[in-house]
C-alpha cells in the first residue's frame, strides 16, 4: 500500500510536496487552516475589485527557463500573462518620470534624456544587465543542482561582482539628483537590497520570463490546487494542526484543532517553522542553531501594511510598479517615508469592472505598531481609516481627482496576515533566521529536524528565500528526498 505523506499548508511549498507526491505513488493529504490554498501568494474581491498581497514580478513565465518547467508540473503554466515594458518607474514631486524600460535601447535612450552628464554610468548600468539577459541564471543557481551549477559558472562567474555592491551604493554613482535619489528604490524601495538582485530582474524581464498572471496571486495558487485534486491529492480547507504526533522519535500524525487526528508514515510543514518547533512540536526536537532561530523575533521595519483602493479611474496606461518621490518625508503608521512604493493594476481587465482599476501602496511599518494599538480594536481600525487617508492626500497631488473616485478601500496589515496563515511576526515566517544560500543549495539541513525522523520541512523556513518559485521548489525537493531514503526514482512526469 502507498505511503500516506501528511502536509501542514497549502502554500507553494506544500502543494508543490503533495502533487510530486502524488505524482510518485505516495498518497498525500494537506490540511490548511485558511478557506483556500496559496498561503502568502494571496488575492481577494471586493466589491468587484481584486485586491492581490503579494505578487509583483512573477518568474518562470518564459517557456525557456527552468522555472517556467517547474510551474508547468505543478499545473500554474502555460497561462494568460501580461508582460508589461518597464520593471519598474519612479515619479518625482516635479513630474519627472524614470520608466527602468525591459528595452535596453529604448532604456539606453530615456536615461540619456533624463541625465546627459551621466552617460558613463548609464552604459554601465545598461552593461551590467545584459549578463543577467543572456541565460537562465536564476535556474541554474537555484534549481538545477550542484552539477547544473557547476556547468553554468562561465555565465555566473562575470556576475558574481554585482552581488557586492546596494542599490544604494551604485545610485551615489549617478550625478543627477533625480536619479541618484529613484535609482536606490528600484529593488522595492529596499536601498540595502544586491544590485545583482535589481539586474536578474531586469535581465528576466528582458527574456520575456517575468510577466503578470492574469487572475492574480489566487488565481495563480487555484491553479495549482486543481492540479494536485486531479491527481487524486486531498485538501482539507479551515483545518488548523495543533499539534505534530511523534512516536519514538518518529513524526506519525498530526492533531487539529477540533481534535481529530491524522496519521501518516511521512508528516511535512509548510507551516511557520518557528510555530512548528515551538508549538506544534512544543520545543522538543531543537539544537542550539534551531534554539537561535527560534528567539523572540526583533522589532524590524517591514512592510506591514497595504492600502488597496478601487477606483473609477482607467489606470490602463499608468505603469504597473511604481514609486512615488515626496515632496517632503510624511509620517505614516509611525514610519517616516520619503516615498511610497505602488503598483497599479490597469494591465489585467479582470481585476476591475469596465474603466475602473486598483491601486496598491506597500507601507513600511512594525509589527509591534500594529500589535499595540490592536489592543484596542477601535484604536487599530482608526489607525488603518488614517493611514488610508493620508495615502490618498498624497496620491491627489499626483492624480488629481483620485480621492472622488475611491469605491472600495482595503488595509490588511501584518496582524492581518498572522491571523489567516498563522505566520510569526504576519508574514515574515523566518525573522531570527538568516538566509545561507550556498547551504540551501548543497545541503537539506535546514529541512530535517535533529532527533525526528520522517519530518520535513518546506517553504520559506527551509529555503529562508521569499520567492513563488523558490519555495515550489523546495516541495520537490522534499519528494526526492523522501523517494531516496524509499530506494524509488522520482518522477516529475505524470
Ligand atoms: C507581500 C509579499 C509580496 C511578495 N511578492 C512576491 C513576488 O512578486 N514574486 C515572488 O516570486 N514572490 C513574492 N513573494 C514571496 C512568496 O509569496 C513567498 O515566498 C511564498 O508564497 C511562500 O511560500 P511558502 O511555501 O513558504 O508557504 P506560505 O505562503 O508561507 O504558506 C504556508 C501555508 O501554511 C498554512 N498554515 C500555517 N500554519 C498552519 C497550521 N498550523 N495548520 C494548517 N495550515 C497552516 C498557511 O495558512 C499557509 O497557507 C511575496 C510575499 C509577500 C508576503
Amino acid at each position: 500500500m502507498a505511503k500516506t505523506i501528511i502536509i501542514i499548508g497549502a502554500g507553494m511549498g506544500g502543494m508543490a510536496a503533495g502533487i510530486y507526491g502524488q505524482l510518485n505513488g505516495y498518497r498525500t493529504r494537506i490540511f490548511e487552516m485558511h478557506t483556500l490554498p496559496g498561503g502568502q501568494c494571496a488575492s481577494w474581491q471586493r466589491r468587484g475589485y481584486t485586491f492581490d498581497a503579494c505578487i509583483h514580478h512573477l518568474m518562470g513565465c518564459s517557456p525557456t527557463t527552468r522555472i517556467n518547467t517547474l510551474w508547468q508540473e505543478l499545473g500554474a503554466m502555460p497561462r494568460e500573462l501580461v508582460y508589461p515594458d518597464e520593471c519598474v518607474s519612479v515619479l518625482s514631486p516635479e513630474g519627472k518620470l524614470f520608466n527602468d524600460y525591459y528595452d535596453l535601447e529604448r532604456l539606453h535612450r530615456h536615461l540619456l534624456e533624463l541625465a546627459p552628464a551621466d552617460a558613463a554610468m548609464i552604459n554601465e548600468y545598461i552593461n551590467a544587465i545584459k549578463p543577467f539577459a543572456k541565460n537562465d541564471i536564476w535556474g541554474e543557481m537555484m534549481l538545477g543542482g550542484p552539477a547544473v551549477l557547476l556547468r553554468a559558472l562561465p555565465h555566473i562567474l562575470p556576475i558574481l561582482k554585482w552581488f557586492k555592491p546596494t542599490m544604494a551604493q551604485v545610485g551615489r554613482r549617478f550625478s543627477d539628483p533625480f536619479l541618484q535619489r529613484a535609482f536606490p528604490l528600484l529593488a522595492y524601495s529596499m536601498p540595502q537590497i544586491p544590485f545583482a538582485f535589481h539586474l536578474g530582474r531586469h535581465g528576466y524581464g528582458m527574456m520575456g520570463d517575468i510577466a503578470w498572471p492574469v487572475g492574480a496571486a489566487e488565481e495563480f495558487a487555484a491553479s495549482m490546487a486543481r492540479r494536485y485534486t486531479e491527481l487524486g491529492g486531498e485538501i482539507h480547507y479551515r483545518c488548523k494542526v495543533v499539534k505534530i504526533l511523534t512516536r519514538a522519535n518518529r513524526a506519525v500524525g498530526v492533531r487539529l484543532a477540533d481534535g481529530t487526528e491524522a496519521y501518516g508514515e511521512v508528516i511535512i510543514s509548510n507551516a511557520d517553522g518557528r510555530k512548528t518547533l515551538l508549538e506544534l512540536l512544543e520545543g522538543r526536537f531543537m539544537n542550539k542553531q534551531l534554539e537561535g532561530y527560534c528567539r523572540e523575533p526583533e522589532d524590524e521595519t517591514n512592510c506591514a501594511v497595504q492600502v488597496f483602493l478601487g477606483v473609477s479611474r482607467d489606470l490602463s496606461r499608468e505603469p504597473s510598479s511604481l514609486i512615488l518621490l515626496l515632496p517632503e518625508a510624511v509620517t505614516i503608521a509611525g514610519y517616516q517615508a520619503s516615498s511610497l512604493e505602488m503598483q497599479m493594476y490597469g494591465l489585467d481587465r479582470s481585476m476591475a469592472p469596465e474603466g475602473k482599476g486598483v491601486i496598491k501602496v506597500e507601507l513600511f511599518s512594525r509589527y509591534s505598531y500594529w500589535k499595540e494599538l490592536a489592543k484596542d480594536r477601535a484604536r487599530y481600525e482608526a489607525e488603518k481609516e488614517k493611514v488610508a487617508g493620508q495615502v490618498l492626500d498624497i496620491l491627489e497631488r499626483y492624480y488629481t481627482g483620485i480621492k472622488n473616485q475611491v469605491e472600495v478601500v482595503d488595509v490588511p496589515t501584518l496582524l492581518t496576515w498572522e491571523r489567516f496563515m498563522g505566520g510569526t511576526h504576519g508574514f515574515v515566517n523566518m525573522p531570527s533566521k538568516k538566509p545561507d544560500f550556498l547551504a540551501s543549495l548543497f545541503k537539506h539541513g535546514d529541512m530535517l529536524l535533529p532527533g525526528l525522523d520522517n519530518f520535513y520541512f518546506v517553504g520559506i523556513w527551509a529555503t529562508s528565500a521569499g520567492a513563488l518559485f523558490i519555495n515550489a521548489h523546495s516541495g520537490k525537493k522534499a519528494i526526492k528526498l523522501i523517494c531516496k531514503k524509499d530506494g524509488r526514482p522520482f518522477t516529475s512526469a505524470s
